[in-house]
């Protein structure tokens, strides 16, 4: 009998959180962000305009579909980056988080097989799921002015995870927002990225380290300082990650010596042998180099 208790006997060997949400129409959360991507907030990133219909309706992914199970994997990591060395955000230290999250979420839906045979899907980052909204239907917590999930136990630093199943599980119930008149993730951000709920990604420092092509634009190279690939400073700044602790998944430690690569002299054969597992990866090392010289110059 698959009941909460079974739940969280199989999703706690794993996961930090999980949460049920029941599958409903989300027109109003598309209808957000398809005024994000016309107000050209998404800059390079063409692929968030693909497949609207797939982000709106999870069935459209596994047509049985009758609940979420979203999952959280805490990444707060134990030892943080020398500050003065060039940034890496804390969810890059390590090794590539999506197949990490995937497959623990295979291995649990095969377990949830053995007790209640069902048709599922599992995703992290990799199809078009609005998984932040998921996580807050979920009950997992509430999404930031910064557009982060916020956990109020585990703060910002997790990871999201989704398996979409034909099983029809009782919702967990939503959490009520509590950044009430909090605003210290704006104040954070260097490049006044955040606009209340929406990131204009064109200015997010993230955004500009990874996703888009070529080097950071001019007049961000000053406030930028030293951030090398990703930036953490809006979610180090909330509040919430004050009850964070370092997480226990041995598979998320750093990859060894990363906060000591040289990266002016780094060969592409180096980078691809310590970095091989790297969510860092997607930037590569043509732009990771380029970045880095912007810094030392
Ligand atoms: S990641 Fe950095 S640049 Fe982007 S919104 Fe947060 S603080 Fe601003
Ligand atoms: S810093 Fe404040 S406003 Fe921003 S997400 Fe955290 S609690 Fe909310």
């Amino acid at each position: 009998m698959l009941n909460n208790s079974t739940l969280d006997s199989i999703f706690s060997t794993h996961f930090d959180a999980w949460g049920v949400a029941s599958i409903e129409p989300i027109d109003e959360e598309i209808a957000h962000l398809r005024k994000w991507l016309e107000s050209g907030y998404a800059g390079e990133m063409r692929y968030m305009h693909n497949n609207l219909h797939l982000r709106a309706n999870p069935k459209e992914l596994l047509p049985e579909a009758k609940s979420m199970i979203m999952v959280l994997m805490n990444y707060y990591p134990r030892e943080w980056q020398p500050k003065d060395r060039p940034q890496i955000a804390a969810y890059a230290y390590g090794n590539d988080y999506h197949h990490i999250v995937k497959s623990k979420l295979t291995e649990l839906a095969e377990e949830i097989n053995k007790v209640a045979p069902h048709k599922y899907a599992v995703f992290c980052d990799s199809a078009p799921v609005l998984e932040r909204y998921w996580a807050a239907r979920a009950g997992l917590g509430w999404i930031g002015k910064n557009g982060i999930l916020v956990n109020p136990k585990l703060g910002t630093f997790t990871f999201i995870g989704t398996l979409i199943t034909s099983l029809d599980l009782e919702p967990s119930g939503e959490m009520e927002n509590r950044c009430g008149t909090c605003r210290k993730c704006i104040d954070a951000c260097p490049t006044g990225a955040i606009i209340d709920k929406t990131i204009d990604a064109r200015k997010c420092l993230s955004y500009q380290t990874i996703e888009k092509r070529g080097e950071v634009d001019n007049e961000l190279i000053e406030v930028a300082g030293n951030t090398l690939y990703g930036c953490d400073r809006c979610q180090l700044a909330c509040p919430w990650n004050r009850f964070a602790q370092p997480h226990n998944h041995p598979e998320l430690e750093p990859i060894e010596g990363i906060f000591e690569l040289d990266w002016a002299s780094m060969s592409r054969s180096e980078f691809n042998r310590k970095l091989k597992f790297s969510p860092m990866q997607r930037a590569g090392l043509k732009k990771i180099k380029a970045r880095y010289m912007q810094i030392e110059s």
